[in-house]
């Protein structure tokens, strides 16, 4: 009997449960036998799913009760041509997706970008946020808090840095509603995204408050970060990367390549993702931002349900004497280069194709990077699917690509 059936035969007699697998066996063997019970039990082959490439022991810091792996199709756009502050060259986009024509639009994008000279991107604002919640007895203890909070806001940065090598505090922003303080807490993370070690930096930082104050800690994250919702917040102040991308395109380009007047653009742009999106009541006024910047994720590791922060923004359209001005402003875009998913095999190879795998030099400079090229990306997305409304070209692309 091989060790993978002597497992399955200990799971089905309930001796073993499936998290413990790892504690007696490699995890590449656990994976194999937790995988063979559930096909046993569910009564379906998951063979294809069992063909993976990622090493089993590594993925261990990415998920538990690990049995396989999901493949989604990689393709690529591009090149494009960048022109940032830590982005500066041509680009081959790596596009994660199962939506048919999203690759070949950002394409389009891309060449529009490329005729009218690259895209100009700058970062405004980084710092990736956790904000506890504490009950205080009322608002004058809310006060006293706050103000001893910023008294010995030192202390407490030597405390949170204490727990990270690369990670800093910015600052910390407190918020009270009645008896509820939230402590806002805004770090440089440098080229991870940032989740785990500022959650880990900041609960050195509350305990440590909490042993010297009144306020009681009531949970590590009150929900004013904000991660993975949608917020106001995010969309206004920022999280992870504020960072705008911006064409000025001839209008002969316009018309040559995206098929519409340059002001058919803009008004499309208005109605749609302004007027249409202030009507929605919506966060993101754009077009697709959340397509380009999902398949940018998935590609290269970042944590996707991060994306509800990427859809915060807004696209602008403006036509000048010199050309069609296009921006994209992305207010919260949460990458990283180093940590979560980026060490995963495939992922690994996706960042190295835009040569920003692992820590930059100096720190940061390639989280930095990938902001600046995901947001190049997320414009030649805008470009091309505002040109499609605008030439009603859209269901034709979706119908002759994506069915
Ligand atoms: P991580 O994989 O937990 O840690 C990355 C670590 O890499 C950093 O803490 C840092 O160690 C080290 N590092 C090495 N070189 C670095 C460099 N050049 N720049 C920055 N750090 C460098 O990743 P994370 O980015 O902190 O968190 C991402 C993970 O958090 C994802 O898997 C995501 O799904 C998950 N997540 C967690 C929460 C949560 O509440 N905990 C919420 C959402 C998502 P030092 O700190 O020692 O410097």
């Amino acid at each position: 009997m091989t060790e993978k059936d002597e497992l399955v035969e200990r799971l089905e007699s309930g001796e073993l449960r499936l998290y413990e697998l790892e504690e007696v066996a490699d995890p590449s063997v656990a994976a194999d036998a937790r995988r063979s019970f559930i096909e046993s039990q569910a009564g379906v082959s998951l063979e294809t799913i069992g063909s993976f490439d990622f090493s089993a022991d590594k993925a261990q810091r990415n998920i538990e009760n690990l049995i396989g792996g999901i493949q989604v199709p990689l393709g690529v756009a591009g090149p494009i041509d960048i022109n940032g502050s830590y982005a500066e060259g041509s680009y081959h986009l790596p596009l994660s997706t199962t939506e048919g024509a999203l690759v070949a639009s950002v394409n389009r994008g891309c060449s529009v970008i490329n005729a009218a000279g690259g895209s100009t991107v700058r970062i405004f604002k980084a710092g990736m946020t956790r904000a506890p919640v504490y009950r205080v007895e009322d608002a004058a203890a809310a006060e006293r808090f706050i103000t001893w909070v910023d008294d010995n806001e030192s202390e407490i940065r030597e405390v949170a840095e204490s727990t990270t090598n690369h990670g800093e505090l910015i600052g910390i922003d407190p918020y009270v509603v009645g008896d509820n303080v939230f402590l806002r807490f805004t770090y440089d993370t440098k080229d991870a995204m940032g989740m785990n070690m500022v959650t880990v930096a900041t609960r050195a930082a509350v305990d440590h408050i909490e042993s010297s104050t009144d306020a009681t800690l009531i949970a590590l994250s009150g929900n004013l970060c904000t991660d993975k919702k949608p917020a106001a917040i995010n969309a206004i102040e920022g999280r992870g990367y504020t960072v705008s991308a911006d064409v000025i395109i001839p209008h002969d380009v316009v018309e040559e390549r995206l098929k519409v007047p340059p002001e058919v653009l803009a008004e499309v742009n208005t109605r749609k993702n302004h007027i249409g999106s202030a009507k929605a009541g919506s966060y993101g006024f754009n077009a697709q931002a959340a397509n380009v910047i999902a398949a940018m994720f998935l590609a290269t590791g970042q944590d996707e349900a991060q994306v509800v922060e990427g859809s915060n923004t807004i696209t602008t359209v403006d036509p000048r004497d010199d050309g069609l001005y296009v921006s994209v402003t992305l207010a919260s875009l949460e990458v990283g280069t180093v940590g979560g998913g980026t060490h995963l095999a495939t992922q690994r190879e996706a960042l190295e194709l835009i040569g920003l795998h692992g820590g930059g030099d100096p720190p940061g400079s390639h989280a930095k990077a990938l902001a600046e090229v995901i947001a190049g990306a997320t414009l030649a997305g805008e470009l091309s699917l505002l040109g499609a409304l605008g030439s009603r070209h859209l269901a034709e692309a979706h119908e002759r690509l994506g069915r």
